[in-house]
């Protein structure tokens, strides 16, 4: 054999298992894609005495406004409309010439509620959600300020990149942005990412997030350690941070797109995470009512890319009162209180106390913990027989019950 023959062949051989490992992952997603589907075909409907209705949309989103972006409000509220969701909680950066909050998306477009509100970054460090928006003529102020002023007008205050704020009392907010998806998405190896879409970006797109989803493991403990220290009753959302600006685009001098590939896509962040809100049965889902719903801890956090979470609960009763998360519940006449977990699927759940795991229900749509002692309980939900893909991945994350 030539030379040249036998060089290419080595090399067509190398490239041969060099790709292997991708071809494997491939097969990989696509068994948890089949299992996907699987689990969700046995979704059990919710309950007639369901006192609840629950409303699945997303919170932290970016137009072109504030810059970042090149999403327009057509491509946002498309998307939104083709995931079905409920409600988009804008979030944008000021600008120095236009009040990007009041010009952002508001009111219902294609059925979906949007609500606008403003990202501030605090001069110490960390970020400020304010909904709805404001506009700051002081672009350097501290959390706590930012914290005072917004709580002072009667807005949603949520903080957000919690790793890195260095002022954890900045006073009176509802909640900590304790997952975001554009900050795990910085954890992709983009090397892997490249031979992962080579093989599984058409069929597989959406689940190639499975790479390099993490449980935002410090973010939770520091929310537990808030709430477990007692002075305030903080709460969790998962900020979907989309932008729609990751990718390649060419166009001509008129505008008009010759390429455009983008891979965070609003529709594709629309579909991983979500905000589950609940709201009493009958009362409609307006910017009041969601906002309060959010400032209540009426909602819950899911990975809905694994299965539609809707249906979810987390109550307490103690004998006499019913309470949904978000709500404080007194030990009852027996001294006892008793949670109750239920999800729309058989699926393993993580009950916790002040941040510590303390029971462990296998394989079971309900769950139930009866509990002496007060503390701050919340529930974890984990699918494992969607594999081992989403090993120690939550689909959903309650908010807490507060037992005193
Ligand atoms: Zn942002």
């Amino acid at each position: 054999m030539k030379r040249w023959k036998k060089i290419t062949l080595v090399l067509f051989c190398l490239l041969l298992v060099s790709q292997t490992p991708f071809v494997y992952r491939r097969y990989r997603l696509g068994r948890l894609s089949a299992a996907i589907t699987e689990v969700n075909s046995h979704r059990a409907p919710a309950p007639p005495d369901d006192p609840f209705d629950d409303y699945a949309g997303v919170f932290h989103v970016h137009s072109s406004l504030g810059g970042h972006s090149t999403g327009t409000p057509d491509d946002i509220v498309r998307a939104a409309k083709a995931d079905r969701l409920a409600f988009v909680v804008m979030t944008e950066h000021p600008a120095a010439l236009v009040n990007t909050s009041e010009a952002t998306l508001r009111g219902t477009h294609e059925g979906v509620l949007f609500i606008p509100g403003s990202e501030l970054a605090a001069s110490d460090g960390g970020r400020l959600f304010v909904v709805p928006g404001i506009e700051l003529s002081d672009s350097s102020l501290p959390l706590r300020d930012l914290v005072a002023r917004a709580k002072g007008e009667g807005r949603l205050a949520v903080v957000g990149y919690p790793d890195e704020v260095r002022d954890w009392q900045p006073g009176d907010y509802d909640a900590i942005e304790v997952y975001n998806l554009y900050t795990n998405s910085k954890k992709i190896n983009y090397a892997l990412l490249f031979f992962d879409g080579l093989w599984a970006y058409f069929p597989y797109a959406d689940f190639l997030f499975t790479d390099f989803y993490e449980r935002p493991d410090g973010n939770l403990k520091r929310w537990d350690e808030i709430n477990a220290a007692g002075r305030q009753r903080i709460f969790a959302v998962a900020g979907n941070d989309a932008h729609a600006n990751v990718g390649l685009s060419l166009q001509e001098q008129t505008g008009k797109k010759i390429l455009d590939l983008k891979l965070d896509p609003y529709a594709r962040s629309f579909r991983v995470v979500r905000n589950h809100v609940l709201l009493e049965k009958g009362w409609p889902l307006d910017a009041e009512s969601l906002l309060s719903a959010l400032r209540r801890g009426h909602s819950y956090i899911a990975f809905d890319l694994f299965g539609d979470a809707g249906g979810f609960r987390f109550t307490a009763d103690n004998g006499a009162d019913s309470r949904v998360m978000g709500d404080e519940i007194s030990l009852g006449a027996a001294g006892t209180v008793r949670l109750s977990a239920r999800a729309p699927v058989k699926c393993r759940m993580l009950f916790f106390r002040d941040g510590q795991a303390v029971q462990e229900v296998k394989d079971s749509a309900v769950a139930e913990l009866t509990v002496e002692r007060g503390g701050v309980y919340r529930v974890e939900v984990y699918l494992d027989q969607l594999g081992s893909l989403l090993d120690g991945k939550p689909w959903i994350i309650s908010n807490p019950i507060f037992v005193r």
